[in-house]
């Protein structure tokens, strides 16, 4: 059974953000970049089913700048087998980036295609969809729990107010939610190990897809800021102030 995860290089969880002075967008220069947090949970299920026998064959896939290198190389020293790059500068939309996936599944042919159940900096939640919509495959997302049994995926999804499970045949498209695993952190004899790993690199020409840019973003802007919070003397100023000054915003 081979697996392909797709993992995105986002800025790290725990950066402040800040919007450049133009409002075009976030000001990325010199931040710290990290995996996309649902993709190291997407690495570890899938490096999970390989260990248990469940799967042969982990390759993850990145698209992006150079620097993405860097991120495919983590997914390595977590376990994964193999490396695929498609190189490019250019913003990518999630349509984009499904239709780059699409064109890596049909070159690859994987049973399963796990992804994060969305990118922490655009929030977008829908290249997985998008994959699953194009490729005509079955869908399981918002992953809690994912078992692979005669040639089927059994998937507990977490949905508003409780579990659902389907069971989807392969091939098929999972993504991953915070409660499907914890990921583990790359030791050091596997981030050496990882460096002799092979990347494979593309290029959007090379898959035939074209990625120009199909929405233009009209302004970003920072969250308006919290005001200072009061600290009151008694419990009865505090029912008077629920009383009188307490609104729904
Ligand atoms: P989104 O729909 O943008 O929120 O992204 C959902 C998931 O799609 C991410 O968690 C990744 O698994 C995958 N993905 C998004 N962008 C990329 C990218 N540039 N390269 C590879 N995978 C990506």
């Amino acid at each position: 059974m081979k697996l392909l995860v797709a993992v995105k290089r986002v800025v790290d969880f725990n950066v402040r953000i800040r919007v450049k002075p133009d409002q075009s967008g976030v000001d990325l220069a010199n931040l710290k970049m990290s995996m996309n947090p649902f993709d190291e949970i997407a690495v570890e299920e899938a490096v999970k089913l390989r260990e248990a026998g469940a799967a042969s064959d982990v390759a993850v896939v990145s698209a992006g700048p150079q620097a993405v290198q860097e991120t495919i190389r983590t997914a390595l020293a977590m376990g994964a087998d193999r490396g695929i790059h498609i190189v490019t500068d250019e913003v990518l939309e999630p349509l984009a980036v499904a239709k780059l996936l699409k064109a890596v599944v049909e070159k690859e042919k994987p049973d399963l295609v796990i992804l994060g159940k969305q990118a922490i900096d655009d929030d977008c939640n829908q290249v997985g969809q998008m994959l699953a919509a194009l490729m005509g495959w079955p869908q399981g997302t918002f992953a809690s729990k994912l078992v692979l049994a005669d040639g089927r995926a059994e998937v507990t999804r977490e949905i508003d107010g409780g579990l659902e499970t389907v069971s989807l045949a392969l091939p098929a498209i999972v993504t991953t939610d915070l409660r499907l695993n914890q990921p583990r952190y790359a030791s050091l004899p596997n981030i050496m190990k990882a460096r002799r790993k092979p990347i494979d690199a593309l290029s959007p020409e090379v898959l035939g897809v074209d990625v120009k840019p199909r929405l233009t973003v009209v302004k970003v802007e920072e969250p308006p800021k919290r005001q200072a919070g009061k600290i009151l003397a008694n419990a009865a100023e505090l029912v008077d102030k629920l009383r009188n000054e307490a609104r729904v915003l």
